[in-house]
């Protein structure tokens, strides 16, 4: 049997080991299984694309972990009963990019590696995703010309809240971001007529979210 056809339900096997990993949403299990992981990862870990585990993208930046991915889909899908928009900070390959694509109208994305957002494009072009934006900047100050948001998602720990993403959610609206250095933990924030609440929820492991220049 050829890699491809190997390949051709493996987004499904993957989706039903996140159900053991506690994801319960089923349009978020769908979309997993319906975006090819492989294509994301590079050719000689393809093998391992749909297992639940972050792996090297190059860049010393990582794909994120399946459950992560889709646990802050849920979140984020749990707190809107409708998302127009959603901000992603830190589009690395593009997996969480392409898995939010086929759950909301829009996704904007932002990446601080040139070559990476690069890289990203071109395989959205290929697997035909048209309700994205990718821009090549630093995602601490966020997409003001594109706020405010229903949700943020940001795929880098912070090592404290950045204000100006928080400023860019609409009332109701709430961002998924984990905080800290070594100690991470995922936060959710959300936006009230008042101001800001914050949830702590888990701990977590990222890559850090860089602050200055971009490269
Ligand atoms: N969303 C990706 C995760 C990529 S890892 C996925 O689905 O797999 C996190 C990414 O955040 C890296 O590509 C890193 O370059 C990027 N990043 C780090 N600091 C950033 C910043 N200040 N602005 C934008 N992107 C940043």
């Amino acid at each position: 049997m050829s890699v491809s056809l190997n390949l051709a339900r493996s987004g499904e096997r993957l989706a039903q080991l996140l159900v053991q990993e506690g994801i319960k949403d089923q349009r978020v299990l769908e979309a997993i299984a319906r975006v090819p992981r492989h294509a994301f990862v590079q050719p000689a870990l393809i093998h391992k694309a749909y297992e639940n585990t972050a792996l090297p993208i190059g860049k010393g930046q990582t794909i994120s972990q399946p459950a992560i991915v889709a646990r802050m889909t849920e979140i984020i899908l749990a707190a809107n009963s409708k998302v127009e928009n959603v901000l992603e900070i830190g589009t690395g390959c593009g997996y969480q990019t392409a898995v939010l694509a086929q759950l909301v109208n829009k996704v904007f994305s932002v990446e601080r590696i040139a070559s990476l957002q690069f890289q990203a494009r071109r395989l959205m072009r290929q697997l035909d995703l048209h309700n994205i934006s990718l821009k090549h900047g630093d995602g601490w100050k966020g997409w003001s010309s594109k706020a405010p948001f229903d949700a943020i998602i940001v795929t880098a720990a912070a090592a404290s809240m950045p204000q100006k993403l928080k400023e860019q959610l609409k009332v109701g609206g709430v961002m998924v971001i984990p905080i800290g250095i070594e100690e991470q933990r995922l936060k959710i924030v959300t936006r009230t007529e008042e101001g800001f609440e914050i949830k702590d929820i888990a701990n977590v492991k990222f890559v850090p979210l860089i602050a200055g220049d971009i490269e």
